[in-house]
């Protein structure tokens, strides 16, 4: 199944892999600033026994100041959920490039909407990197009479743009896409969108751009 025509960067970025396996279901593209000095390469499969690659970085100079997409698809089938979790997916392929990297921004596109796994797996990802990037000060003291008064302690997060789109709702048992998985990767500051009909009716779906 294609992806949505409206996630334009993910077809770019196809466009221009030149190694992406066929009869890939989900694919997505990682656009993450700054371009932490990778070159082009293949990215193994998490789970070594898919037998294709993972996916693939490609280095882009759009903006000048260089950015980094990392092109991911599932290595394995969503039926083998069950028993795999989620390593076969097309996120774990980029968070486990991602892991003890450092990053200013990330634009995610993607052909379905994360499972309950991946979302989780996206909340930790940017919570970790807004924690490392926080700076801790402390209100100026003050003195009222013999007393005083030792000013509170202020945490600045860091600006840390994050936007996810997907074409699709993952709705494949057990892990498919909940308001609640959703409504958490907003809290930690993803901006999500995605067309009308790949947000899920539930009360309780957080407000999602509409592509
Ligand atoms: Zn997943």
């Amino acid at each position: 199944m294609a992806a949505d025509r409206r996630l334009v960067r993910l077809h770019e970025a196809l466009r221009r892999c030149p190694a992406q396996p066929a009869n890939r279901v989900v694919t997505m593209v990682a656009r993450v600033t700054p371009a932490l000095g990778v070159g082009i390469r293949d990215l193994p499969a998490l789970d070594r026994g898919a037998g294709i690659s993972g996916g693939t970085v490609l280095p882009t100079w759009i903006d000048g100041a260089g950015a980094l997409e990392i092109v991911t698809w599932n290595t394995g089938e969503a039926s083998d959920l069950r028993r795999y979790g989620n390593r076969s997916h097309a996120e774990a392929q980029f968070f486990e490039f991602m892991r003890g990297r450092e990053f200013s921004s990330v634009d995610i596109e993607i052909s379905h909407s994360p499972c309950t796994a991946c979302a989780d797996m996206l909340v930790g990802l940017l919570r970790s990197m807004k924690a490392k990037g926080t700076t801790v000060s402390r209100a100026p003291s003050r003195r009222v009479g013999h007393r005083v008064y030792v000013g509170a302690r202020i945490e600045t997060p860091p600006d840390l743009p994050a936007t996810l789109r997907w074409g699709a709702l993952f709705e494949t048992p057990p892990q498919a896409t909940t308001p609640q998985s959703l409504r958490a990767l907003q809290a930690v500051g993803w901006h999500m969108a995605a067309p009308r009909t790949a947000i899920p009716n539930d009360a309780g779906t957080p407000a999602i751009t509409l592509l």
